[in-house]
């Protein structure tokens, strides 16, 4: 469009797009030096068993602690470490950081990490999660996978034969976002997931709104029915909680119970609900 312009267009939009891939460049080799230093680093948010009100897993949560703009978002870095493939090495970072955390922690409680789609393509992805629960001596059946439907490979047998080798390990398989994407139905009734994470959309306008109550009540009876846990994302106020609460429900996950919290606070958080028992 710009050449069809004229001349005079095409060379000021030039520079704009250089720019873009100078600081593109730039951010990509900042990524690389982040990981080598170690500037990443989990936050963990619990999720809780609403019929006891225990913290029974915390999902890890990447930040990066960039030393002159502050805590990042894994929104602002993550897509473009997928483009760069430097996903893969900071993926394993992340599933070995959470696991030598988990096996720090005061009670046998699980951790859930979320996969990108860069790294399920990996067909070496269940030799690093075997390698980094043998390494850590984390029990399998103490880490779950959180996987979005955007992850899932277009090719069935492929994402299959995948997933059935992640559950082989003794690993714990959740489908994040649950009820965004356009196929999660049969998605559910084709691959081994053993957890639906209800995603925080359809909470949002809870208790008030019937149409997501409604939503809500169905996904956690259809989850029991399959035999899979449900947890509900993006409880923010103790009247969502006491809905799903009521709803029966596995977990829940939210503001409400805690913000996801540096390692230290969390274990803070572990133990302070410990003593208070
Ligand atoms: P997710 O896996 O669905 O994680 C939940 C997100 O919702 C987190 O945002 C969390 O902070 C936020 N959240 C939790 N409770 C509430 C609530 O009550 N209200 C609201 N409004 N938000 C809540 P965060 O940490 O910014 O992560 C965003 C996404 O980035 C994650 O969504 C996940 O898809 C991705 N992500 C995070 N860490 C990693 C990682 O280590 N690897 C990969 N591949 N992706 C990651
Ligand atoms: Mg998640
Ligand atoms: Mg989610
Ligand atoms: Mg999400």
């Amino acid at each position: 469009k710009a050449k069809a312009e004229g001349k005079g267009t095409f060379r000021m939009f030039e520079p704009a797009l250089a720019e873009r891939m100078l600081a593109r460049s730039r951010m990509e080799a900042d990524l690389r030096r982040a990981l080598d230093v170690g500037e990443f680093e989990l936050h963990f948010q619990p999720l809780v068993d609403v019929q006891t009100g225990e913290v029974t897993a915390a999902e890890a949560l990447i930040r990066w602690r960039h030393p002159e703009q502050g805590l990042i978002a894994p929104a602002d870095f993550i897509p473009l470490a997928e483009e760069t493939g430097l996903i893969v090495p900071l993926g394993a970072w992340v599933l070995r950081t959470a696991c030598t955390q988990a096996m720090a922690w005061p009670r046998a409680i699980k951790v859930a990490v979320n996969l990108s789609p860069v790294q399920f393509r990996d067909d070496r992805l269940p030799e690093t999660v075997a390698g980094i629960l043998k390494a850590t001596s984390l029990e399998a059946d103490r880490l779950e996978l959180e996987i979005t439907e955007g992850v899932l490979l277009d090719d069935e047998e492929r994402t299959l034969a995948m997933l059935t080798k992640l559950r082989a390990i003794g690993v714990g398989l959740s489908m994040d976002d649950f009820g965004t994407g356009y196929s999660s139905l049969s998605y559910l009734r084709r691959f081994p997931f053993s957890k639906i994470k209800i995603d925080r959309s359809f909470v949002r306008l809870l208790p008030d709104d019937v149409e997501s109550a409604a939503i809500i009540r169905a996904i956690i009876t259809m989850g029991a029915g399959l035999g899979m846990a449900t947890t509900v994302e993006g409880i923010e106020t103790a009247e969502q909680y006491a809905f799903v609460a009521a709803e029966q429900c596995g977990q829940v996950q939210g503001y409400h119970v805690s913000r996801p919290l540096p390692s230290a606070a969390f274990l803070g958080f572990l133990t302070g609900l410990e003593a208070a028992a």
